[in-house]
């Protein structure tokens, strides 16, 4: 049994400016340094295929998918908030981002692998039900959560969330959906700025502060999330993975070590196997120091592709 690694040369072609962090050059750093690595001969390596519509109405209604449908352009771009645009690949690569998801969960629950990694962009967990923002444009997550459930007929599935900003889309989503279990940590305050105080009881919410150094942060998560974890029981392991909470990422103050997402990492999937029968599946979401970013991902997997 294997690690499913999920890419596409179409989602590099989303390009929303030299100067913006969200880049294409992001996957390229991640590919390069797993070709280093052992991981390069185990991985499990997927094309995605684009999102059905149909699926993507799970969690985003058609009023929604028509607006971003109209608004993409045939050249040029056109931006949806300040920090995001649309360029005329840039759906394509977003149902390929989202199709890879649904695919993972389909390959994970069916066991053809263990576990899957998204490498995909543009990332999702800021993408409310109507609202694209912060990069992210359909939010994979909760569309790979919403599979889960609805197809595969699963009762519990969590979501992990250690993006050092806050998972606004997915809260938006999941907020009182008892079926899930979203655990997040992010550096507070930052942005979104929202959805931190007064939430329902399935979201479950560690607020960093700036500056934080690692023990602090090991500790502060371990006691938000892993007793709730427990007694929930997860049938499936689901995470938004941003490794932007590096010491080295220009995005934000949190002083995570490329370590410390090894030992999230490890948190997961034991979490996972016991509960889910080691079923996991990890998308890529923020991480804008290249180098930073393409060692925590290699950490990443090689936790992953160590389950069997
Ligand atoms: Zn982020």
């Amino acid at each position: 049994m294997t690690t499913a690694f999920f890419s596409h040369d179409d989602c590099l072609k989303h390009n929303m400016g030299p100067e913006h962090p969200e880049s294409p050059e992001r996957i390229a750093s991640i590919l390069a340094h797993i070709a280093d690595t052992e991981l390069q001969q185990n991985l499990d390596w997927v094309r995605p295929e684009e999102i059905t519509r149909d699926q993507l109405l799970m969690v985003h209604p058609e009023s929604y998918l028509q607006q971003l449908d109209l608004m993409a352009p045939t050249r040029g771009r056109v931006f949806t908030d300040p920090d995001t645009s649309l360029m005329p690949d840039t759906l394509r690569a977003a149902r390929l981002a989202a199709g890879g998801n649904v695919q993972a969960v389909d390959m994970v629950m069916s066991s053809q692998v263990t576990n899957a990694f998204v490498c995909a962009r543009p990332p999702g967990h800021h993408a409310e039900r109507t609202k694209s923002m912060g990069f992210c444009f359909y939010n994979n997550i909760a569309l790979a959560a919403l599979r889960a459930l609805n197809f595969h007929q699963l009762e519990r599935v969590a979501i992990i969330d250690f993006d050092v900003h806050q998972g606004n889309g997915t809260v938006d989503i999941v907020s009182g959906d008892e079926r899930i279990m979203m655990c997040s940590s992010f550096q507070h305050p930052l942005y979104p700025h929202s959805h931190v105080h007064r939430q329902p009881d399935n979201i479950i919410n560690a607020p960093i502060e700036a500056n934080c150094s690692s023990a602090e942060y090991r500790k502060r998560v371990e006691s938000a999330w892993l007793k709730k974890l427990q007694d929930f029981r997860p049938q499936l392991v689901l995470v938004s993975a941003g490794f932007d909470g590096h010491r080295l990422d220009p995005m934000a103050e949190t002083n995570l070590e490329t370590e410390d997402y090894r030992w999230l990492t490890e948190m997961i999937v034991n979490v996972a196997h016991d509960h889910a029968n080691d079923r996991v599946i990890s998308t890529l979401e923020g991480g804008y120091h290249l180098r930073a970013l393409g060692e925590s991902v290699v950490a990443h997997l090689e936790v992953l592709d160590a389950v069997y």
